[in-house]
């Protein structure tokens, strides 16, 4: 039973922490136990905290049990990305140089996690300040793939989809700069969503680029991914950039699943040649889907989509570089005193620090960025990437006139072997270029599986982006089209995972019989 409850929705586990059929304290348990069972070979998490998720969860039966109203995702439990400051509990952005930071706060999301009673199971691994796609840039080492230990789980954010593909954790949070949801979503069939920007507040962030960054809700279905959103969404005093409005209704659009009439717009720059024949396969399978549920399809031309790749690698490089000034070895985190000098000045200690602090992909796009912004090439550089934005941002504008969604596959391939692409940043850049141009515009997307390439077995990520602040939209057509996929592949394709404990392994006895069909 308790190695079920691992199996269950979000929406399953809320619907029956509601009834007190479960207790939180049990839900929890048991994902801690899954952790404890599978970890080892995944590395989802950099920090599980076991003392401070059973406790949340205790508190939460309690108070339900004093016949407290609570909150509908009470006990709940969920993984949070490193980036994100959680008080208490170790945020070291998979970088060396935050080793050992403890914040004395929250992020205004993990506020929210808390104060809907939704115990925090632990920190996800992540490439170091979210620069990457497959989480080896992480200074503690890979994430990997449940679906291939071998292969990538996407990145930046491969803990927070590892962590659901392996039954870790029934939700996590995620952030998204150029693709760090929907990418890590896509390689390992799960659920991602980066909402519209400022539609979750980045107050308590470790910041990438400020201009890009969105944080936002991670999942095994929409419905579940809709719920968490619901809960981290909205207004933020503190985050000047936070969208003064409500969160959209994005779990009665869940819900709904209604695209009766709906114009779904298909990207011709972002299908076709360059992607994997499987993911290409996929993606038709599912527009003829989409259609058979009731929407109608158009193309759509957006072609300053060629350049926002470029665009891109000179705005994040120059905001990056920016941010990242502030580990200085001054005020917390790492500090390193070089070696052979007596009495080293403050620039000295910064720069033993840096050396030693971060990994070879922080410095690259350092030097980059600061190249980018330096006097005589800021126009050349920062300047035209800048235009170039707002080009793209005016290729959605019309593609929006007419379509009401647009949609593409998520990443060129399907998930690539751990070590692959690691020498080659420029084959790891191209992963993105389906994913960044909503960040380069601010709108929301979300990527949700659209089943298995035929080549290798893997799973294919489906990508809908919408106008902004229409995010309910991604969830009514991710909904509509979830439905439509369950019954072609009978099923959830998660079941279809092979199990990672052996029989007779460290988990219970229920190990290697219930991974695949349980649900
Ligand atoms: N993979 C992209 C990059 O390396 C996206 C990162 C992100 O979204 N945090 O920049």
């Amino acid at each position: 039973m308790t190695h079920d409850l691992t199996r269950w929705s979000a929406a399953r586990l809320a619907d029956a922490l509601g009834r007190r059929e479960i207790s939180a304290v049990e839900v929890t348990q048991a994902h801690l136990d899954r952790t404890a069972a599978v970890d080892g070979a995944v590395h989802s998490y950099l920090h599980v905290d076991t003392r401070g998720a059973l406790e949340q969860a205790k508190a939460v039966d309690d108070a339900r049990t004093s016949g407290a109203e609570l909150h509908v995702m009470a006990g709940v439990p969920v993984a949070v990305k490193d980036v994100v400051a959680t008080q208490g509990l170790p945020t070291t952005c998979g970088s060396r140089i935050l080793a050992g930071w403890v914040p004395p706060y929250d992020a205004t999301l993990v506020s929210k996690l808390r104060a809907a009673g939704m115990p925090i199971l632990g920190k996800t691994n992540m490439d170091e300040f979210a620069m990457g796609s497959s989480t080896e840039h992480s200074a503690f080492g890979p994430s990997r793939n449940p679906w291939d230990l071998d292969r990538i789980p996407g990145g930046s954010g491969g803990g927070s989809s590892s962590v659901l593909a392996s039954f870790q954790a029934p939700l996590a949070v995620g952030t998204d700069t150029g693709g760090s949801i929907r990418q890590p979503a896509a390689v390992t069939g799960t659920v991602g969503t980066k909402p519209t920007y400022g539609g979750v507040s980045r107050y308590g962030l470790v910041a990438l680029a400020s201009s890009l960054d969105q944080a936002g809700p991670c999942g095994r279905t929409v419905l579940d991914t809709a719920m968490l959103h619901a809960v981290i969404g909205g207004y933020d005093p503190r985050d000047s950039t936070s969208i003064h409005a409500p969160v959209p209704a994005v779990v009665r659009a869940a819900q709904s699943a209604d695209v009766t009439g709906l114009r779904v717009g298909v990207v011709r720059q972002l299908t076709g040649e360059g992607y994997q024949p499987g993911v290409q396969a996929r993606f038709d399978e599912a527009v003829a889907l989409l259609v058979d549920a009731g929407a109608e399809v158009v193309e759509v031309d957006c072609p300053n989509f060629a350049y926002a790749l470029a665009a891109y690698y000179l705005i994040l490089p120059s905001e990056a570089s920016s941010n990242l000034a502030r580990f200085d070895a001054m005020r917390y985190g790492l500090r390193v005193l070089p070696e052979g000098i007596d009495d080293p000045s403050a620039e000295q200690v910064m720069a033993a620090t840096r050396e030693a602090g971060f990994g070879a992909e922080v410095k690259r796009r350092i030097i980059l960025g600061t190249y980018a912004l330096s006097s005589g090439y800021y126009d050349a550089y920062y300047g035209q990437a800048q235009k170039v934005r707002r080009l793209i941002a005016d290729d959605f504008t019309r593609a929006f006139e007419a379509a009401d969604v647009l949609v593409s596959p998520t990443a060129p391939t399907t998930a690539f072997r751990i070590g692959e692409k690691l020498d080659d940043p420029m084959a790891m850049y191209l992963n993105d270029v389906a994913t960044i141009p909503a960040n380069l515009a601010g709108i929301p997307g979300m990527s949700l599986p659209s089943g298995l390439a035929d080549e290798d077995g893997l799973p294919t990520g489906f990508q809908i982006l919408a106008p902004a602040t229409h995010d309910d939209r991604l969830y009514a057509v991710g909904s509509a089209l979830e439905r439509q996929l369950v019954s072609r592949w009978g099923g959830r394709l998660l079941e279809r995972i092979p199990e990672l404990v052996p029989a007779g392994g460290s988990d219970d006895q229920h190990a290697g019989a219930t991974m695949g069909m349980a649900r």
